[in-house]
C-alpha cells in the first residue's frame, strides 16, 4: 500500500514537473526576440529597442486615441470615451501598422464640471499638453501624427488646433481622422438600431461599452435618469453659446432607448478601425500633406517674393 502511495505522489509530482515545463516553454516563446511582424502597437508595451523598429515600420505614423473622464448617464464607466477610441486605434493598427500613443484623457470638458467625477482641464494646459505630446512624438521620428477623437465635447478645440499648425513652421504634420459612410456597414449597423434619439451615452456607446468591457456596464441602472433634449434654449433663434449643452442635455445623457447590443458595437469599431486604416496606409504612402505644409511656409515668410 505504502508503495502504492509513493508512486501515486511521484506520477502526481512528475505531473506537476510535466505541467511546469509546459508554462517554461510558454513562457520561453513569450522571451523570444519579437520579429518585426510582431511588434505591439501600443507604444507603452515597446521596450525602447523595440520603439525604434516601431518608428520605422510604421512609416513614421501614430496615431493618439483621445478620450476624457466624464460621467455618461448612470450605466457607463467614465472612461467609456477613452475605452471607445483605444479600441477603434487599436484595431486598425492590427489592420494597418501604427504606433498607438498611451491612454490621452485631456481634452474639452467644462460642460459637465456640474457631475461628479469629471476632469477639466483648464485650455492653457489641455492645449500645451497636445502641442508638448505631439512636439516630442515628432522628435522621437514619428512625424505622421493622427488625432483620433473619442469625445465629442472636444470636437472644435481639435479642429482649431489643426488648424494651428499652420501657426509656425514644424517638421511633422498633424491630421484628425473623420469617418465618413460605409455603405455595407452602415446597413447592417443601422438594422441593429433600435433608438430615435442615441447621442452621448445612448445606444451606440452602450454597445460599444459591452462590446469592450461588459463588466463595466451597469446593466441596473441603464437610463437610470431621463435622457430626453430639454429644449431650454429652444427659444434662442440664431446663436450659439456654451450653456447650450447644459441646457439640453443636464443629466450627462442624450439617448432614449438603451440596448445592450454587444454586435452593434463591435461593428461601430470595425466601421471606425477601417476607416482609419485606411488613412494610416494614404499616410505612409504619401508625402503631399508635408509638401504642401513645406511649399506654405515658405511662401508665408515672405509672400510678397516667394511665389
Ligand atoms: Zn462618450
Amino acid at each position: 500500500m505504502k508503495n502504492i502511495i509513493v508512486i501515486f505522489a511521484l506520477l502526481i509530482f512528475s505531473g506537476i514537473l510535466a505541467g511546469q515545463k509546459k508554462i517554461e516553454k510558454a513562457d520561453d516563446t513569450a522571451l523570444q526576440p519579437v520579429s518585426s511582424a510582431t511588434l505591439p502597437c501600443q507604444m507603452e508595451e515597446l521596450t525602447s529597442p523595440q520603439f525604434a523598429k516601431a518608428v520605422e515600420q510604421s512609416g513614421g505614423v501614430v496615431v493618439i486615441p483621445m478620450g476624457i473622464i466624464e460621467k455618461h448617464a448612470t450605466h457607463l464607466p467614465l472612461g467609456t470615451d477613452l475605452f471607445e477610441a483605444r479600441a477603434s486605434v487599436i484595431r486598425a493598427a492590427e489592420k494597418e501598422y501604427a504606433v498607438v500613443f498611451p491612454p490621452y484623457y485631456a481634452g474639452q470638458i467644462f460642460e459637465a464640471k456640474h457631475q461628479p467625477g469629471t476632469i477639466a482641464y483648464s485650455n492653457d494646459l489641455m492645449w500645451k499638453l497636445l502641442e508638448e505630446t505631439c512636439a516630442e512624438l515628432s522628435r522621437n521620428g514619428l512625424k505622421k501624427i493622427i488625432l483620433f477623437n473619442g469625445h465629442g465635447g472636444s470636437t472644435y478645440f481639435l479642429d482649431y488646433f489643426c488648424q494651428s499648425q499652420l501657426a509656425s513652421k514644424k517638421d511633422y504634420i498633424v491630421v484628425l481622422f473623420q469617418s465618413g459612410p460605409d455603405q455595407a456597414l452602415d446597413r447592417q449597423i443601422s438594422a441593429l438600431k433600435a433608438a430615435k434619439l442615441d447621442g452621448h451615452a445612448g445606444e451606440e456607446e452602450t454597445a460599444m461599452m459591452s462590446y469592450i468591457r461588459p463588466d463595466l456596464v451597469d446593466k441596473d441602472n441603464l437610463a437610470g435618469e431621463p435622457g430626453a433634449d430639454q429644449k431650454r434654449l429652444a427659444e434662442m433663434p440664431f446663436g450659439f453659446t456654451g450653456i447650450h449643452w447644459y441646457a439640453r442635455y443636464p443629466n450627462h445623457f442624450a439617448g432614449d432607448i438603451v440596448r445592450v447590443d454587444p454586435k452593434l458595437g463591435d461593428l461601430l469599431i470595425e466601421k471606425d478601425a477601417n476607416q482609419l486604416a485606411a488613412l494610416i496606409k494614404y499616410l505612409k504612402n504619401s508625402n503631399t500633406v508635408e509638401q504642401l505644409q513645406e511649399e506654405f511656409f515658405r511662401r508665408s515668410t515672405d509672400p510678397v517674393n516667394n511665389k
